[in-house]
């Protein structure tokens, strides 16, 4: 059997019924993984201390340097970075920032993404960066079963967003690559149609979206279209299990979540075919869990908030990267036979995050709930106000066109679900089908008013 090495050229039609893209790394044991992350992490906090002006000042200031890390766990010894932090140091040395740790000259792709500000904020690739990223991207895009024989739509555009190159994993598995980019419902079905795809890419509202359109435009994706692999990221419906089988179901097809993040890489994560949580690259991003309020770690399993540090990225390195998302994580054997971590559900990001009344409510908690019950077209949104200075959590939910029940009865029973589930008391509103927008991208499921308090 031809074993692929990284780096080295594929001849994909020599073996592509071996199970895993870089079989010696995928099934190596816990402590082989620990022993090469501490090596890497060794070599990538030297490199940062002594090429990046930024965290040469910021682990002086905080009396650590590279020598003191002899573990995985002395990380937690070194300062955190947030977000803002990588827009002022940006803004402070133009174009990269002063957390880069290699000269301009070096870098040869940026992605960069706006955020709420409005400022985007730029991350830089050297050449090694960029194909050892697309050498993970294929690795995970084969744990889900895409080989040379598949057709690929990339509906993501190959802009500065960090999604697109993701495109050049399949490319690189040798799977036919069709760069659709982000066009209309119209044109993106024509294109799959026209090409017979069998896989795509794209966020769950739009893949749901994109389902319903076609069946509305007269075609079954079931029948009428050849996908049968959806990759799913940026939201956290594709590892909701009840979700993912809507969207299924729609399709004909297998839902695999995948995880990216903007200032690090495209896809970080994602599912086998087992689906049972994202396997992470564990090779290039180190992960920590910590409790969000008092930074200590949170035990093995349990949510907390995902700080990242990259490994090996050398153009900028990111050293504890608080990145907002609440996340949990295991580190068992999948039964694929893989021993990387995995990302076991990304339940919210801590912005989203509601406190009702002392209890804490993410809306992935509410949509496990509502898409189990068919009742339910699945769509909803969370509206939160103060009424007499108490939070109250209304949850609005379209009910199928002809439901032939009463709405106080569906009301009462989603009421009754989500208290035992989340122990938060909740208003409902049943609405009729179609009532709420449909997202084309990223939907926004939460509606927040407490700023807007009404004071007798
Ligand atoms: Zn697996």
């Amino acid at each position: 059997m031809n074993i692929h090495q990284p780096g080295a050229d594929l001849t994909p039609a020599d073996d592509t019924d071996r199970p895993y893209w870089d079989p010696r790394l995928e099934t190596q044991s816990r402590a082989e993984w620990d022993a090469m992350k501490l090596g890497l992490l060794k070599q990538h906090m030297r490199h940062a201390y002594d090429n990046s002006p930024y965290y040469r000042q910021s682990f002086d200031a905080a009396g650590v340097g590279p020598d003191d890390v002899t573990s995985l766990s002395d990380l937690a010894k070194f300062p955190t970075i947030q977000k803002s932090i990588l827009r002022e140091r940006q803004e402070a040395a133009p174009l990269l920032g002063d957390l880069a740790a290699v000269p301009e000259e070096k870098v040869v792709y940026v992605s960069a993404s706006s955020g709420s500000t409005g400022v985007p904020t730029i991350s830089p690739f050297t050449a090694e960066d960029f194909d050892e990223w697309m050498d993970f991207e294929a690795r995970l895009f084969w744990s889900s079963g895409l080989r040379p024989k598949d057709r690929y739509a990339h509906s993501l555009n190959f802009s500065l967003f960090v999604g697109g190159p993701c495109v050049l994993g399949a490319q690189k598995i040798g799977a036919l690559s069709i760069h659709a980019g982000t066009v209309p419902s119209d044109r993106l079905l024509s294109i799959l149609k026209t090409f017979q795809a069998t896989a795509m890419w794209t966020t769950p509202s739009y893949a749901w979206y994109l389902g319903e359109t076609a069946l509305k435009e007269g075609i079954d994706p079931r029948t009428d279209l050849a996908i049968d692999k959806i990759f799913v990221a940026g939201e956290p419906g594709g590892s909701i299990p009840e979700t993912r089988k809507r969207i299924e179901d729609l399709w004909g097809a297998e839902v695999f979540d995948y995880y990216g993040l903007s200032d690090v890489f495209g896809a970080c994560a994602g599912m086998c075919e087992a689906k049972d949580g994202l396997h992470w690259a564990e090779d290039h991003i180190h992960v920590e869990v910590i409790d969000p309020e008092t930074g200590e770690p949170v035990p093995p399993g349990g949510r907390g908030e995902m700080v990242l540090t990259t490994l090996k990225k050398r153009a900028r390195p990111l050293i504890r990267f608080r990145t907002g998302d609440i996340v949990s994580f295991t580190e068992e054997t999948c039964s694929c036979g893989r021993t990387s971590q995995r990302l076991m559900g990304v339940h919210g990001r801590l912005d989203d995050m509601l406190v009702i009344r002392g209890v804490n409510i993410f809306p992935s908690d509410v949509e496990a709930i509502i898409r189990k019950d068919h009742d339910f077209t699945g769509e909803y949104r969370l509206v939160v106000e103060r009424v007499n200075h108490l939070d109250t959590l209304t949850v609005e939910a379209e009910k199928i066109h002809g439901f032939n029940g009463t709405d106080d009865d569906l009301a009462k029973r989603l009421k009754d679900q989500i208290k035992a589930i989340t122990g938060v008391g909740v208003q409902v509103a049943i609405l009729e089908a179609d009532a709420l927008p449909r997202a084309t991208h990223k939907a926004k499921r939460v509606e927040d008013r407490r700023d807007q308090v009404w004071t007798a």
